[in-house]
Order: C-alpha cells, then sequence, then structure tokens
C-alpha cells in the first residue's frame, strides 16, 4: 500500500487527499497470485481494463454490523464498472456480512486487517476481484465536518464509510443518499482504475497541481474541489458526477471502454 487515496468531506465540500504515510506488504511475490491482491493503488489499473489477462470481474462488498449502502447504490456502481471496463464474462457482486466490536473509529490498518481476515475472494484464473469494505463506523481522521467518506488502499481495496455517508446525505439541503453512496463508490472505483495518473497515464494535462491524482476539471467525478462556491452545486448533487473527457481519455488510452 503504497498511496491512500481518500475521499474527504469538509465543510460542504467534497474532495480527496492521498497519502504516502502508509506503506505495506508489496513484497512483488505473486506467484500463484498469492499476493496478487497486495499492490499499490492504481497498480491493477490494465488488468481492470483490458480483458487480456481476466475477463470476469468479481466484488465482495463486505458489510461490517449490518452496514450497507442502498440497492441502487450497487446496481449504480455495476452500470458504472460495465460502461469503462472489457470484461466480456461479466461482473458479479457477492454480499456478505461480518461482525466487528472494537472501537469507536478505524484506521485504515485496522480495515485492512478485517480485509485480511475476512476476505473470500481472490483474483485467480480469468476473474479479478476486488474487495469493498463498508464500515459502520467513521474513521479515526474525521474532525467535525471534515470527514473521510472512502478510501481506495490497495490495488484492489477499497473501504466505504457508511455511517458517515448517511450523515452527510439524504436531509434537508443534502444530495440524496444515492447519489452520494454512488459518488463515493465510483470515485474511489476509478482510483483502481489508475486515475488520476496513478497508474494509468495521462494523454492530455489535466492532473490537479495542488492535489495529486486527482482531475483539474470542475465537476468531473474525478476533481477535487478546494475552494467553496462550485462544490455547493456538487454537493447538492441532483445528479452523479461523471467523468469528464479527459479522463475518458486516459481510460480508452490503457485499454477501457
Ligand atoms: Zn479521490
Ligand atoms: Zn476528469
Amino acid at each position: 500500500m503504497k498511496k491512500l487515496i481518500t475521499l474527504l468531506f469538509a465543510i460542504s465540500l467534497m474532495g480527496c487527499s492521498s497519502d504516502d504515510g502508509n506503506n505495506h506488504v508489496d513484497n512483488g511475490n505473486n506467484a500463484g497470485n498469492g499476493n496478487a491482491n497486495l499492490r499499490a493503488t492504481g497498480a491493477s489499473a490494465e488488468e481492470l481494463l483490458r480483458s487480456a489477462e481476466y475477463d470476469q470481474l468479481e466484488i465482495e462488498v463486505i458489510y461490517i454490523n449490518g452496514a450497507r449502502p442502498e440497492t441502487e447504490t450497487l446496481v449504480n456502481l455495476r452500470t458504472f464498472l460495465q460502461e469503462r471496463l472489457n470484461k466480456p464474462d461479466g461482473i458479479t457482486i457477492i454480499e456478505r456480512n461480518i461482525t466487528d466490536s472494537t472501537g469507536e473509529n478505524y484506521t485504515i490498518e485496522e480495515i485492512d486487517d478485517l480485509e485480511q481476515a475476512n476476505r473470500t475472494s481472490f483474483t485467480r484464473d480469468n476473474t479479478i476481484a476486488v474487495s469493498i469494505i463498508v464500515a459502520d463506523k467513521p474513521n479515526e481522521r474525521d474532525e467535525g465536518n471534515s470527514v473521510v467518506l472512502g478510501t481506495a488502499y490497495r490495488n484492489t481495496s477499497l473501504v466505504i464509510y457508511q455511517s458517515t455517508i448517511e450523515r452527510f446525505s439524504g436531509g434537508l439541503n443534502q444530495p440524496s443518499r444515492v447519489n452520494l453512496e454512488t459518488t463515493v463508490y465510483n470515485h474511489e472505483f476509478t482510483h483502481l482504475m489508475g486515475l488520476v495518473n496513478l497508474g494509468t497515464p495521462l494523454q492530455s494535462q489535466h492532473e490537479d497541481a495542488d492535489n495529486e491524482n486527482h482531475c483539474d476539471v470542475q465537476g468531473c467525478l474525478m476533481f477535487f474541489e478546494i475552494n467553496g462556491g462550485n462544490v455547493l452545486n456538487m454537493m447538492n448533487m441532483s445528479s452523479i458526477p461523471q467523468l469528464d473527457a479527459q479522463c475518458l481519455a486516459d481510460l480508452r488510452a490503457n485499454g477501457g471502454r
């Protein structure tokens, strides 16, 4: 885990920060796919986008203590992935529940430990597998209205902070639950596809100079917004942000659709 890509929600604005401070196992021993799921975020971009090595995708969604998104959110994620990834044999979503009673919040290391202890779907044969942990408690880095909604912490590993998404959606002057969830799931999964400049090469210069691995096009799904005004539009989110032309061009050039 070379890089943490995190979706933050800060005082009526939304964005992401990456964090190089965490280094996990990355020993490069891929014999028998034994460590195929222990590489850095973005390292599986080509494997996800192309069909050459893997022509199906299996997503294991692991709910902690019953925390789960709206059904429509997973439908939206699957549709989004079908439009971007070359997986002719299909995209399957498996849902499981686990229990965990530790602490009031999670560090990314604790999330990682839970994944290692509970993940059952691994990349094999013609199938690439992705794990999504859905946490019932917030990330320990949350402060006030600056909160972490999700993190892409390895090549096939995501965590989504469900209780935090629920705090910031579905109410008055908040985005709908499904719209915020779908935005977070799609955004984090797109980091696994190597955006922006995270394993999928840039076809044009659109990486945000101030927020690495994000797009500088306002309104793009991969945009990191740091200044007020425009974000409010994003946060009202009457529609789900889409990838802009430059992000799409990067994905297509790296074998995506
Ligand atoms: Zn991000
Ligand atoms: Zn973009």
